[in-house]
């Protein structure tokens, strides 16, 4: 699903945010991404949704080779890839509702089929009900939980969670990371990173450690229980 070969990124010359980085994600794996503060983890998640680019090496997401992808093919690999970040990025002046639809509106989606899509999505981020609320009427948890369902909507295959519980309570940390292994269940290849090291060692998943620019640690979930 996701394949880096020896990818390096350097932004100038002074610093090489990632250095020869190779992993290899399965389908519906499931992958925590971990490193101290300036690793590089951002990098590599920008350079996954083509918000960089890398400066060498090669790229491979759901078949399509980054270096062959033309500026017209990035909104289909967005499609490929739902995004999720600490800070939530909803629409302050619109409903739980409108925030999720918006992202099929922009793509084209008829009325009567939003309205039948989004109340599904919302019932599995665990919403149902409170699809008339504003953001700032829902707690930081509720609202990491739109920003999902609006990531998922149009049912990418890859879903990348960049710190989603970051700003959050234990418990509203659970909520959210609860609905990250819900969708990770149904299908989706989910790539999540985190400082929080209670929820890498309560999930049990594959774990790449990533420090000044290379990964240092690639724990198996198998290698994780032993
Ligand atoms: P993390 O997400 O793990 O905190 P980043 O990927 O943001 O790490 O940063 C990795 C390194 O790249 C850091 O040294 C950071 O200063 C540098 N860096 C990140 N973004 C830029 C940029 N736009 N321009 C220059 N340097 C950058």
């Amino acid at each position: 699903m996701i394949l880096l070969d020896r990818v390096t990124k350097t932004y100038n010359r002074k610093s090489t945010a990632l250095d020869r980085i190779s992993l290899h994600v399965e389908p519906k794996e499931f992958v925590i991404v971990v490193g101290q503060s300036g690793a590089g983890k951002s990098t590599l998640l920008k350079l996954l949704t083509r918000e960089e680019r890398q400066t060498s090496g090669k790229i491979i997401v759901g078949g399509i080779d980054y270096d062959k992808l033309k500026d017209k093919d990035i909104p289909l690999l967005r499609r490929k890839i739902g995004v999720v970040f600490q800070d939530f990025k909803l629409l302050p002046n619109r409903t739980v509702f409108e925030n999720v639809a918006f992202a099929l509106e922009i793509v084209g989606m008829g009325n009567r089929e939003i309205r039948h899509t989004v109340p599904k999505v919302l019932d599995i981020v665990n919403l149902k009900g409170k699809e008339k609320r504003m953001p700032l009427e829902l707690s930081g948890g509720e609202r990491q939980r739109v920003a999902i369902a609006r990531a998922i909507v149009r049912q990418p295959k890859i879903l990348i969670a960049d710190e989603p519980t970051g700003n959050l309570d234990p418990k509203h940390a659970w909520d959210v990371i609860a609905v990250l292994e819900k969708i990770n269940r149904y299908g989706t290849t989910v790539l999540l990173t985190t400082h929080n090291q209670e929820v890498v060692n309560k999930l049990k998943r594959r774990v790449v450690t990533i420090e000044h620019g290379q990964i240092v640690s690639d724990r198996a979930k198998a290698a994780y229980n032993a």
